[in-house]
């Protein structure tokens, strides 16, 4: 008997919605929706699907959200949903603002790059 199972990882492009509240933007904007999930599969059938999690990402400052699930198929359904920042959690750091001189750094940068104060 030879048996062919093992696990895989998907994601899917759900669309662009409208009036998402950015953290880093501070402002509400359209943002991209992606579904991502694992499936188990067994001779390349998927059988049944795992660890489903939905991510906002803004086009603007580049920042992640992960969205509870119940808001984003809530979205899919209704795009109207009213989406507030406590149903994101945030996964990856868009752009902040210098507290000193107000400039955009990139969410990797330890320091402005306009007046070198520490972000
Ligand atoms: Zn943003
Ligand atoms: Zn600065």
């Amino acid at each position: 008997m030879f048996f062919l199972f093992g696990t895989g990882a998907k994601q899917k492009d759900m669309g662009r919605f409208l009036n998402i509240p950015c953290l880093f933007c501070n402002e509400r904007h359209t943002m991209h929706l992606s579904k991502h999930y694992s499936y188990f599969h067994a001779f390349f059938i998927p059988l049944f699907r795992f660890n489903t999690a939905y991510y906002l990402s803004c086009p603007d400052c580049s920042a992640v959200y992960k969205l509870v699930s119940d808001k984003a198929r809530q979205l899919c359904r209704d795009a109207l949903t009213n989406i507030e920042l406590a149903d994101m959690t945030v996964v990856r750091h868009g752009f902040a603002l210098c507290a000193n001189c107000g400039a955009r750094t990139q969410h990797d940068n330890v320091y402005c790059p306009q007046c070198g104060h520490k972000v």
